[in-house]
C-alpha cells in the first residue's frame, strides 16, 4: 500500500471484476443503440477505457474535462468545462462515465447540458457513490461501490495530481496534505 494512504478500500481485483459486471450489465442495455460514452476527466480515464474494453457492443468514445474541485479535498460547487466533447450530443444516447458521486454537482449540471444540446437520453455511471456528500438530487443509474465520507484517491483519482496511477482505491492519509 502507498505510505500516503490510509487503507485499502477495493483492491485491483475487485475492481477487476466489477467493471467487467458493469460492463456486461450496460452492454445488454444498449444492446444496438451504438452510445457516445463519455468519460470525464481526468478521475475517470482509467474506468472509462476498462469498462469500454469489457464492453461487447459497437459504441463510440470521447471525453470532457470539467474542474469543480481545484487542488482542495472540498466540492466548491462550481463546475466549469475545461475541454468540450469533440462529438456533437445531438440525438445520441449518451453513457456519462464518472470516477465518483459525491456533492452531485458535477453530474447535474453536466446531465442538464447535454440534454440542452440535444441528447437523446444520458445515463451516468460512476464507479463509487459517496451517498452522504449529496448535496443537489442527482442519481447514477449504475454504480459500482459505495464509499464512505472520506478522501479517496487511486484508480485515476487524484489529490493534487498524484495517486491516481494507483491500480487500486484507498483512503487518503490527511497527515499528507
Ligand atoms: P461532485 O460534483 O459530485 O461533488 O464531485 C464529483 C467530483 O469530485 C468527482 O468526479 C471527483 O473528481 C471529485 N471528488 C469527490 N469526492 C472525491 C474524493 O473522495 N476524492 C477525490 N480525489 N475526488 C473526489
Amino acid at each position: 500500500m502507498h505510505p500516503h494512504l490510509k487503507e485499502i478500500l477495493f483492491s485491483r481485483e475487485q475492481i477487476e471484476e466489477k467493471v467487467k459486471e458493469l460492463a456486461k450489465v450496460v452492454s445488454n442495455d444498449y444492446e444496438g443503440k451504438y452510445p457516445l460514452v463519455v468519460g470525464i476527466l481526468k478521475g475517470s480515464a482509467m474506468f472509462t477505457t476498462d469498462l469500454i474494453k469489457e464492453m461487447s457492443i459497437d459504441l463510440e468514445l470521447d471525453f470532457m474535462d470539467v474542474s469543480s474541485y481545484g487542488n482542495a479535498t472540498e466540492s466548491s460547487g462550481e463546475v466549469r468545462i475545461l475541454m468540450d466533447l469533440s462529438t456533437p450530443a445531438v440525438g445520441r444516447d449518451i453513457i456519462l462515465v464518472e470516477d465518483i458521486v459525491d456533492t452531485g454537482n458535477t453530474l447535474k449540471f453536466l446531465k442538464g447540458l447535454l440534454y440542452e444540446r440535444g441528447a437523446k437520453s444520458v445515463t451516468i455511471i460512476s464507479l463509487l457513490d459517496k451517498p452522504d456528500g449529496r448535496k443537489v438530487e442527482i442519481e447514477a443509474d449504475y454504480y459500482g461501490f459505495i464509499v464512505p465520507d472520506a478522501f479517496v484517491v487511486g484508480y485515476g483519482i487524484d489529490y493534487a495530481e498524484k495517486y491516481r496511477s494507483l491500480p487500486y482505491i484507498g483512503i487518503f492519509n490527511q497527515e499528507f496534505l
